[in-house]
Formats: structure tokens, sequence, C-alpha cells
């Protein structure tokens, strides 16, 4: 450990810490092989808050090494499931311990605010690695009848290391999805965190060295997703691939797993329709409506960006749901109480944002609210942009089909239930969707028919660490969260045992 491997920083909130700014491998922070490094940015301002190291080819091999002989270690592999879940356990009450401190970090490096990472995704990480905890050790197999004089069994025993790729919107939330049930399952753990947020997964590093986690149990790397991205994913000692980001990433991935046919799982975009029908409780449809696709500036990837509402009460929902998003989504930087809507996180994301922006007036639909840059930060910087309303959108058109990612949402007009389903079924994603409707039946009725991995019987976006998570069609691979994602990082063996050959 040497200093250079530390800054002493000091957050807008005036929250004073230690940031960590190596590679974590092995339990040590340590400086890229080559040196290189990245730089993380304050959204709201564009000035630079850190930089950290970020790993080479050379640094993901080491990387990946050591978690391959953690593997191994008895430290590891023999210490029992209910250890392993204390350990998990005592990582969880320590994040609880720096709660302030996560959120802080996230808020400066994300753009979210300090409020919805407080109360929002630290509830949300603290959750999921107490609930995978519980996990450990009710991990079991099976015994199975075959024959008087055979019985089988089964085990369910870790992957092996497991390669992590997590994206920027819930920086520390999205790595605890991953982490809980890889250690639940007893594998070893490369994540690599994206490059736009590369702080608080550093500050967990130190957490989980503080819990007693064996060295090189879980290795924590910064780096661009080209190069050590593609060099986790590509390495042969890798077993297994768990990917959150975008379908055309997703997409790489999988072709580069194919290589050495490594297990993969996938998390990626989405499309997410809402559907308000005639008999909604129009105040709460609002309400929901408009947090499924500005919270977080939009970069959800369940954001319910397509709205779709009965031909009844469109003009109402559509009068009340200007109202809420004007009195609402108030714009402002990250830490004051009354922002809902802060920077979206780069340059990169503000322009594509602004980009669709445009498109979606080329194309005619018609833009009701929103739009523009909100100039807020010191001489006109940060990448703030107006919560955006578009109506009149049809399915031909780009905005109806594509991600935009930020707070940016179409509505369209539907007359009856059929059009409604395939007004929501038309599109090449299929992550999460909402109904709203009082009529029970109609609910259940049309949540099946939906082609989405999710879907939320009014409300939008209320994730829960005890429910799967995931996507069909081009939305993923494989389920997150819930007792579903244990299947994503433990494998079956199945054990004949011959109890006799005298008959
Ligand atoms: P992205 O695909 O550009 O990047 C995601 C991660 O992949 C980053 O860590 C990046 O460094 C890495 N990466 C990039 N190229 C790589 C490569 N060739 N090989 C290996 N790794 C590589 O996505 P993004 O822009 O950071 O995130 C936004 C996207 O993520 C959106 O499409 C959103 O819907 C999706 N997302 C999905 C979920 C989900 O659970 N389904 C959750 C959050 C975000």
């Amino acid at each position: 450990m040497t200093s250079n491997m530390y800054v002493e920083l000091t957050a807008p909130n005036e929250v004073r810490y230690t940031q960590p700014r190596g590679l974590f491998i092995n339990n040590e922070f340590v400086a890229s092989e080559s040196g290189a490094t990245i730089s993380s940015i304050d959204p709201a301002t564009e000035e630079e808050i850190a930089t950290v190291y970020a790993a080479g080819e050379a640094d993901v091999d080491k990387a990946v090494r050591v978690a391959h002989k953690a593997l191994k270690e008895p430290s590891w592999k023999h210490l029992s499931a209910s250890d392993r879940g204390a350990l998990m356990w005592k990582l969880a009450d320590l994040m609880e311990q720096n709660r302030e401190l996560f959120a802080t970090i996230d808020a400066w490096d994300n753009g979210k605010t300090y409020q919805e990472a407080l109360e929002n995704d630290l509830v949300e990480a603290v959750g999921v690695i107490r609930y995978y905890a519980g996990w450990a050790d009710k991990i079991s197999g099976q015994t199975i009848s075959t024959t008087y004089q055979k019985f089988a069994y089964t085990i369910r025993q870790p992957i092996g290391v497991v390669a992590q790729i997590i994206p920027w919107n819930y920086p520390l939330s999205m790595a605890t999805w991953k982490l809980g049930p890889a250690l639940a399952c007893g594998n070893t753990v490369v994540l690599k965190s994206a490059e736009q947020t590369p702080l608080s997964i550093l500050v967990l590093g130190d957490l989980v060295k503080k819990a007693g986690f064996p060295p090189g149990v879980v290795n924590f790397l910064n780096g661009m997703g080209a190069v050590a991205g593609t060099a986790l994913v590509s390495h042969p000692l890798v077993d297994k691939v768990a990917f959150t980001g975008s379908t055309a990433t997703a997409s790489t991935i999988m072709r580069l797993a194919a290589k050495t046919l490594k297990n993969i799982s996938l998390e990626t975009g989405g499309k997410s329709p809402l559907v308000v029908f005639g008999d909604a409780e129009m105040e709460q449809a609002v309400k929901w409506s408009h947090l499924g696709i500005m919270s977080n500036q939009g970069q959800i990837c369940t954001a319910t960006s397509r709205i779709i509402v009965q031909q009844d009460v469109y003009d109402e929902f559509l009068t009340k749901f200007l109202e809420t998003t004007k009195t609402t989504s108030k714009v402002g930087d990250q830490w004051s109480k009354d922002t809902y809507q802060g920077p979206l996180v780069s340059k990169v994301q503000y322009q594509r944002v602004l980009d669709y922006v445009r498109i979606g007036k080329e194309e005619g639909a018609q833009m009701v609210s929103g739009g523009e840059p909100v100039p807020i930060g010191n001489g006109g910087k940060g990448f703030f942009v107006a919560p955006t309303i578009f109506t009149d959108v049809t399915p031909s058109m780009k905005i109806w089909k594509e991600e935009i990612f930020g707070p940016v949402v179409v509505i369209a007009k539907f007359t009856n239930e059929e059009e409604a389903i395939a007004l929501a079924n038309d599109t090449t994603y299929g992550l999460g969707a909402a109904v709203f409707t009082t009529n029970l039946e109609k609910a259940h009725r049309v949540a099946a028919e939906i082609e989405a991995g999710m879907v939320w019987v009014n409300s939008s976006q209320d994730c829960d660490p005890r429910v799967p998570f995931g996507g069909v069609k081009q939305s993923g691979i494989g389920r997150e969260l819930g007792e579903a994602g244990l299947d994503a990082y433990s494998q079956i063996k199945a054990v004949h045992v011959n109890m006799g050959n005298r008959l």
C-alpha cells in the first residue's frame, strides 16, 4: 500500500474521505502495470473528481489468476456455507455504516441526487447483500430415487471464476446484484465497473477486506470496456460472464465468450411500455408514470419510456402528467433537497439524449414539454436536460423504437385491449412493463400477454431483492435477484451411486 493508492477528497456536500485509486486485486490496491488511469467527472460541474488506475490486459490476467487460485484455497473452498453468509452479512453491516459516504460518492460521480442514492440505492445495495447472505447456507441439491440398487444425488456447486461487468446508472447497487448471488454460491469474482463511475467500487473494496474475505475472492477493476472488459470476457480462466449494459455490448460479449463456451447471463436494454386503461385510478397512473421515466434522470434499464393511454382518458392523463412533470421534476444539482432530476452521467449521454430530441422533432412527433439543455452549473456547465415529453408518436419513429436512456418519454393512444397489447409488444426489447387498471381480471390477462421479464400492476420500477429481475427478447438472458438469481451462479453435479451388483 502506498499513498499513491489513495487521495483525500472533500465532496460538494462537505463529506471528507479517503478515496482508494488502485485496482483492488488480492485484497490490495495496486497501480495498473502500464500506469494508465481514467478520470471521474462530476457531471454537474464537469470538473474532475479524481483519477483512478485503469486495468489493461496484464492487470486483468493478474486479477483472474488470483481469483482462480482463491477458488481452490481452503480459506474459501472449505469455509462453511454459514460462515460465508456471516462474512457477507458483515460486509452489508459495514456498507450500512458507510451509507452516507457511498451515497455521496455515487451522487458526485454519477449525478443522481444524494437523496435518491441514500434512500433508494443504498437501501437496495445493503438489502441485496443481506438477502443473499441468508441464502448462503440454504443452497442444496436433491436425492433422486432410481432403482433398488442405485441412488443418485445432486450437489449445487459454484461455477468458478466469475467475470462481472456493470454499467454506470446504479454503480454500487448494480455491483451488489452481481456480488450477492455469486458469493452466496461460493464463486470468486473479478468485477469491472463502468468507466464513467469508478469510485464507489473501490471504497467497497476496502470494506471487503475489512469484513474478512480471503484475498483473491473479490477483485475490483476499473478500466475501459474495449480494453479491460474485452480482456476479462476473453480470459480462458474465466468460467462465467455476468453482464449488465447495452444490448450492443451484450452481443459482442456473447461472441467473445463463445470461444471457450463460457456460461453467460446478460441484463440489457429496454423500451418498456406502461399501459393506462380507461378504468385506471388516474392519480396513481400519473404518479407512477412520472416516476417510471423521470426518476434517476430516466437512466433506468426498466424505465417505462413508452406510455400508452386509452383514448377516453388520454386528454385527462396528458394534462395531469404535464402538470406533475412541471411541479415535481425540478432540475438541479445532486445536493439540493428539492432537486428531482440531476445531470445526466456524461457528455456522451447528454449529447445522445439531445440527439434523440432532435430526431423526435424531425420525425414529426409533438414535443409538448422540455427538450432543451438546462444551463445550471457554473457558466452554463453540467449535463442537465429538461424532462421531455413527446406525443403523437407512432411505432415507425426512432424515438418509439430505440432506448434513449434519459428523461424523455413518448406517449401514444389506443382504443381497445387488443391494440394496447399489440403496441406494448411492438418492440425488440422485453425487460419491464406496467399496466394500470382497476379491473383485476384485465390486469392479470394483460400481464400474461405482455412480452417482458417483469410486469408491474399499478406501479413502476419498485424492484425487490426477493423478486427475479431480467428480460426476454433482446433485453437479456437469465435472471438476477430472488432465488432465481442463484441459478446463474451455481451448477448442478449429479452423482450416481451404485449400491451393489448382487441382484
Ligand atoms: P455499455 O454496454 O456501454 O457498458 C456497460 C459495461 O460494459 C461497462 O462497464 C463497459 O465498460 C463495458 N463494456 C463496454 N464494451 C465492452 C466490451 N467490448 N467488452 C466487455 N465489456 C464492455 O452500457 P452503458 O451505456 O454503460 O449502460 C447503459 C445500458 O445498460 C443501457 O442500455 C441500459 O438499458 C443497460 N442497463 C441494463 C440493466 C438491466 O439490468 N437490464 C441495468 C442497467 C443498465
